[in-house]
Formats: structure tokens, sequence, C-alpha cells
């Protein structure tokens, strides 16, 4: 019998399971602590639970669907973990140091049934939908794994459901993975914090505005036209960009002032990145009067993917000519290049030179840098 996974139960369905166990209310809330707020790893360090309860709770329950592959550390202090899940597929999370806060980003599928021409993940394939556990066990595991288990962190957490899959279209699993964090008896992770980007699945752009209490939205764009975007992302054909702008439009209604969106532009070196497709892209944005910033993220190379990053001054020059029509353009900078961890390279590869640079158990302070 497969053993149901805790970590994926709302506080009413984790109530409804403890009950049919014959034991008492406030136990769930233990549990639920146990597994959310205390980010224990197994029901035996819940050393508040009666012994008899924790050996019930093992016999039909875990709280780990995925056990950790392999990991590796990047030179600027990203940490890529490579889980499997108990079908033995693969997961990826990143974990982002930065000044103020941590980022996390997380997957919502194992593989990607897009086929982006310049994203390694396309080239796995939809192996399956995540359930709302395992996304929330990414969070835990690497909160875990930077701090230890259990331990307070010690900055805020944003999330950002931007690794391997396209969450609209595991909209459900997303959605329930947001309130279980959301919950101040547990991760207390707020929506606000988090934000999750698509490739524009447009029903789904439609759907998130209905939602209150609802993450942020960034949605891949990658080019200006329709001509160039059903090249580099075949979904286009399926909600082309008029039909996107459209759903975006009525997305920005459900903006909270001073809440703006955020289209992620790729910029591939002579693809997409000449001063015309910046004029493009800005009579785009202007033509829709929208409400939205646009992230210029250099391609992040990888085998076999038959793209460079566009330069540094051709970056510069593209985000000036945005800014100079009015729209707020930001250069991202890349993080954990080297790992294989930035936007686009996650693809479940385990390569032996850089995991020989890793120390699995080993406190943060401890960890060698690639
Ligand atoms: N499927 C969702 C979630 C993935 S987000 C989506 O497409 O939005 C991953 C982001 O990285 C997207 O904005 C994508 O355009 C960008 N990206 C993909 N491959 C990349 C690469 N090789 N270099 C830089 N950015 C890349």
């Amino acid at each position: 019998m497969q053993s149901l996974h805790l970590t994926g139960l709302s506080p009413a369905e984790l109530s409804e399971f403890i009950l049919s166990l014959g034991e008492p209310a406030y136990r769930a809330k233990q549990v639920f602590a146990g597994i959310h707020a205390r980010r224990l790893d197994s029901f035996d360090a819940m050393s508040d639970l009666p012994r008899e309860f924790r050996s019930r709770l093992n016999d039909q329950a875990t709280i780990s669907n995925l056990r950790l592959e392999s990991r590796y550390l990047s030179t600027d202090g990203t940490r890529r973990y490579l889980f499997k899940t108990r079908d033995n597929l693969p997961v990826e999370t990143v974990f982002i140091p930065e000044e103020q806060r941590d980022t996390i980003c997380f997957s919502s599928q194992s593989g990607c049934p897009l086929q982006c021409t310049f994203c390694l993940t396309a080239q796995l394939g939809l192996l399956r939908n995540l359930s709302a556990g395992e996304i929330v066990e990414q969070i835990i595991n690497a909160l875990n794994d930077a701090y230890g288990v259990g331990v307070q962190t010690p900055r805020g957490t944003n999330l950002v459901g931007m690794g391997a899959g396209e969450p609209f279209l595991n909209f459900e699993a997303l959605i329930k993975a947001v309130r279980i964090m959301k919950e101040p008896a547990g991760l207390h992770i707020v929506p606000n914090r988090i934000t999750v980007s698509t490739a524009g699945v447009v029903p789904r752009i439609r759907e998130l505005a209905t939602i209150n209490d609802r993450p942020h939205l960034a949605i891949s764009l990658a080019a200006p036209s329709d001509n160039l975007r059903n090249e580099l992302m075949p979904i286009n054909k399926k909600w082309p960009i008029e039909e996107l702008m459209s759903a975006c439009k009525h997305f920005e209604k459900s903006l909270k002032r001073g809440e703006r969106f955020t289209f992620e532009y790729v910029m591939l070196r002579d693809v997409n990145d000449t001063d015309d497709h910046a004029r493009q892209l800005a009579g785009l944005m202007n033509r829709h009067a929208l409400r939205a910033k646009v992230n210029l993220i250099p391609h992040n190379p990888a085998e076999p993917l038959p793209y460079r990053p566009s330069t540094r001054e051709r970056v510069d020059a593209f985000r000036a000519i945005l800014e100079a029509k009015g729209i707020p353009a930001f250069v991202r900078r890349p993080r954990g290049r080297d790992i294989l961890a930035a936007c686009g390279q996650l693809a479940a590869r385990s390569d032996p030179g850089i995991e020989a640079s890793i120390s699995i158990g080993k406190r943060p302070s401890q960890l060698h840098h690639a």
C-alpha cells in the first residue's frame, strides 16, 4: 500500500486523517507544526507525540516523498538539489542566497512538456506533474539543507516557481502548495513572497486573477512578434501574443497598488536581441499600456542548445531602448551557471565533475566551493 504523503495535506485534510486514526484533533496541529514549522524530517523526531502514535504514522503515512540524490554548490553560493521521487523521477530545486533574503526556485513538474528551443528542461519531455506535497517538500528540504533541520532561518524566504516544468499546467497542485505554505502555523511563506512564471497558458492567467491572496505573476516572452515566438516557444501557436496580451490586460485589474507583473525576456545573441527587437518589444508593451516591467535574462548556455548569450553591450543597449520608451527594464545576473542551476539549465544532469566538489551532510560553513 502506498503511504499517504502528509506534507501535501491542508490543515483540514490532515485533521480528517488524524481523526480517522482515532486521535484527538490537537494531534493534527502537532503533526502539521512538526512538518511545516519545525521542518522535522521524520515522525520519530516528533518527540511530542506518543511513541505508539508515531509508529502508527510510520505504518500508514510519510512526510518524505523526495530523496536527495545529489547536490551541487556554485562558486556564488547557489545550491542545486537533484531529488528523486518515489517513482524515481528527477525533481530539481535551487537555493539562491542573497544579502537580505534567500530565494528558492522550485519545480512544478518533473521534466516539461513545452518545447522552448532555448531551454534544457525541454529535452526531458514531461515525466509527470508533481503533487502539492512534492512542491512543498522541495522548500522544506532546501531550507533544512541550508540551515540545518528545523533551525530557524536567519533571513526571509522568497519563492519563485521558475524551476522545471510549466506551473500553469499543474495549476491545482501549485495553488494548493501555495495555500499550505502560507499557514502561520507552518512555513508561513505568504503568497506576496512568491512569484510564479508561465510560458503563457492563457486560461490560467485569467484564473489566477480571480484568486485572492495570489502569488505574483511572471510571463516568459522571449520574442516581440508571433513569427519569432512561434519558433522559440511553440506554445505561442496555441496562444499567440495578442491573446496573451489580452489575458495580461485582464490580469492587470487584479494588481494591487504598487504591484506590477513581469515579462521575462531571455536574450539570445543575434536571434532576439537587436535594436529592432527592442523597439518592437517597447511598442508591444506601450500599445497595451501594461503595468509591467521587463527582466532581461542573458541566455545561460548548456550543451547542446544552439544559442549564445547576448553580449553585455548588447543587453545594455537593448535595456536603454526599452527605458527610453518608458518601459522599466532590469538585467538579471545569472546565478549558479557553473553547476547548471541557472534559468533554463535544469535537466537532471548529474555531472561527476561537479559532484566531486560537494559534501553531503555538512553544514554550510564546512562546505568547499566548487
Ligand atoms: N515554464 C515556465 C517556468 C520556467 S521559468 C515559464 O516558461 O515561465 C524559466 C525561465 O527561464 C523562463 O523565463 C525562461 O524563458 C527562462 N529560460 C529558459 N531557458 C533559459 C536559458 N537557457 N537561459 C536563460 N533563461 C532561460
